[in-house]
């Protein structure tokens, strides 16, 4: 199923381009397992306020359903740019990871970022991001120029 095609019931892209169907409440009751090499088609469904997955070989496979399915967020990874620096960037990611509905909030935040040389790996360069509790690390050190 394409989700250009008119949907009967809300979808979701996959990165791959093809769709998660989602139940009436607008979650995800089928998507792959991305946990390990072997995939998984995992089902869920919600029934008096739980989640029953199916389709799981271990239990990495549930956890990661009912957390796609009730709290999806991501690590953000990107350039920040670097004032002063041997580097004109350093690369950055969030931890912990952010809500998937901030992904492009942060994103955009990181454009118009700048960090001071010297740089550390590891250094915080922001503490709560956008209001989304994950801190900005940087991921390369960058020495100050000379
Ligand atoms: S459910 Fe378990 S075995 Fe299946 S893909 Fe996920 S991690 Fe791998």
């Amino acid at each position: 199923m394409s989700c250009l095609t008119a949907p009967t019931q809300p979808l979701d892209c996959r990165s791959d381009g093809s769709c998660v169907e989602k139940n009436a409440a607008g979650q995800p009751k089928e998507l792959v397992c991305i946990r390990c090499p072997l995939g998984c088609t995992l089902q869920g469904q919600l029934a008096e306020g739980e989640w029953h997955v199916e389709g799981n070989r271990c239990p990495r496979g549930e956890a990661y359903f009912i957390k796609e399915a009730t709290s999806p967020s991501r690590t953000v990874t990107g350039l920040v740019r670097v004032a002063g620096g041997q580097l004109p960037v350093v690369s950055v990611k969030t931890v912990p990871e952010v809500p998937k509905d901030r992904v492009m909030d942060v994103a955009r935040g990181l454009a118009a970022l700048e960090a001071l040389a010297p740089v550390s790996i590891g250094q915080v360069l922001e503490d709560d991001f956008l209001g989304t509790g994950a801190s900005l690390i940087a991921t390369k050190s960058v020495g100050k120029k000379a």
